[in-house]
């Protein structure tokens, strides 16, 4: 099957020919995590998670990773303001982040590599870029000479002057040009660092990426994703680092960009305030409603969030769960349904194919309802048995009582057992027993 995507580097859609067919390899940048993830986060989360399945069907293997960002200043900003230590925060909110995935049936990539463990990686790639003149030390950091590479601003079509001119590059005395870009900086005594042979630092945000997609997936890849944000500087900053370090004439060969999620037409974004963050939409609706509204708008335009369409979300998904009641998974997928996924991965048409299998099947043709099961699980969606779909809100606070178990567990690892038994306390105030075992904890309604 031929699969076409748009590549944001030639900024025109091309047919996919991987470099090696026997093992597919994709990176996409995962989150930095200083705070519960918003919905506009799980966007890519949920687009690329759909691209794997789909590639899986095509290829024997798939290598997909997805690194966490565990050392940053925003990082070290919330954990001040929080009066936590950095450590904890970043443990908490991985967890809550794991959770969050798991609840929108996002599956775990093949790796999932933190910064903070990575660390060496980055040093030594530092050292091959001063010593190819690609980057410099100057006042404690060390930079990266953009004018070193001539093919700079190439995937987000942007001259230096323009960058510049949007502000979107930090001007600092310390740098010989405004765009050139930190790879390591230094912390103060008691800050977040390590030794190095630079002084006692930290990385810059961008530096990880290469470092860590070198190391789990090679010098050169096939797919690299990421938000459209991502483009500038982040990802035209890891091409420079990477085909620069690794003396390669490109990083990824495909780049993938979603858009975004809007609130009244406005980018839902931390910083606007404009957001809803997963978890609290999971309050109110299954992660697989939130999954199937994401993806019935195209990856690459903007899709508006609402309430009101998390609400037409569940009654398509209603009746989705109807025609296909009494049928289990298989691997018989329906063609049409394929075919709209190999054109640049259009969700929106392959959700609409699922309607029509659900129509024939409501009119008598009953392989249109196994068609219709299993094709839907190469979107994630029609994960419940369809009795489980309709009787599963009852109890609508399942997902904050799992919350509160992931807490519990971690204040038991931490033998923090006071707090341990606080949580066990709030959970029976909701009717809710606990039992634990080797298998983990398990919960009951009293
Ligand atoms: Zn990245």
């Amino acid at each position: 099957m031929d699969f076409e995507l748009f590549n944001t580097y030639s900024n025109k859609t091309e047919l996919f020919i991987p470099l090696d067919d026997n093992d597919i390899r994709i990176y996409a940048c995962g989150p930095t995590v200083y705070d519960y993830i918003h919905v506009g986060n799980a966007r890519p989360l949920i687009i690329f998670d759909v691209l794997v399945r789909f590639l899986k069907l095509i290829y024997p293997k798939v290598t997909y990773v997805r690194n966490i960002t565990d050392v940053d200043d925003k990082i070290i900003v919330q954990a001040n303001q929080n009066k936590e230590s950095i450590n904890n925060l970043t443990e908490r909110t991985i967890k809550a982040f794991s959770n969050d995935a798991d609840a929108l049936f996002v599956k775990k990539p093949d790796f999932e590599p933190r910064a903070t463990e990575h660390i060496q990686e980055m040093l030594k790639m530092i050292k091959v870029l001063l010593e190819s003149g690609n980057a410099y030390l100057s006042d404690g950091h060390v930079l990266f000479s953009v004018s070193s590479m001539p093919n700079y601003g190439k995937l987000s079509g942007m001259n230096l002057s323009e960058m510049i001119d949007g502000a979107r590059v930090e001007v600092s005395d310390y740098k010989k040009e405004p765009a050139d870009f930190v790879l390591w900086k230094p912390s103060k005594t008691g800050e977040l660092g390590w030794h190095s042979d630079f002084g006692f630092g930290r990385p810059g945000w961008h530096i990880e990426c290469s470092a860590m997609s070198e190391k789990y997936l090679g010098k050169q890849f096939d797919i690299h994703a990421g938000g459209l944000d991502l483009i500038f500087p982040h990802h035209e900053n890891e091409i420079a680092q990477s085909c620069c370090a690794f003396n390669t004439k490109f990083m990824a060969k495909y780049w993938m960009h979603n858009g975004y999620i809007t609130v009244n037409n406005e980018k839902m974004s931390k910083s606007e305030g404009n957001f809803i963050t997963v978890r609290d939409a999971l309050k109110k609706h299954d992660g697989e409603t939130i999954r199937y509204s994401i993806l019935s708008g195209h990856y690459r335009s903007p899709i508006d969030f609402s309430f009101k369409a998390l609400k037409e979300a569940k009654s398509a998904l209603d009746r989705l769960y109807r025609a296909s009641e009494n049928f289990e998974y298989d691997n018989v997928i329906d063609e049409k349904f394929l075919s709209c996924l190999s054109s640049d991965l259009n969700s929106p048409q392959a959700i609409s194919r699922l309607h029509e299998l659900a129509s024939e099947y409501n009119k008598g043709n009953k392989n249109a309802g196994q068609l219709l099961k299993s094709s839907a699980k190469i979107l994630g969606l029609l994960n419940y048995d369809t009795s489980k779909w309709f009787t599963k809100n009852v109890r609508d606070d399942e997902y904050e009582i799992n919350n509160l178990i992931a807490e519990r567990d971690k204040a038991r690892s931490d033998k923090n057992f006071k707090l341990a038994d606080e949580i066990r306390d709030k959970l029976k105030e909701k009717g809710v027993s606990i039992e634990d075992s080797n298998s983990g904890t398990k919960w009951r309604v009293d």
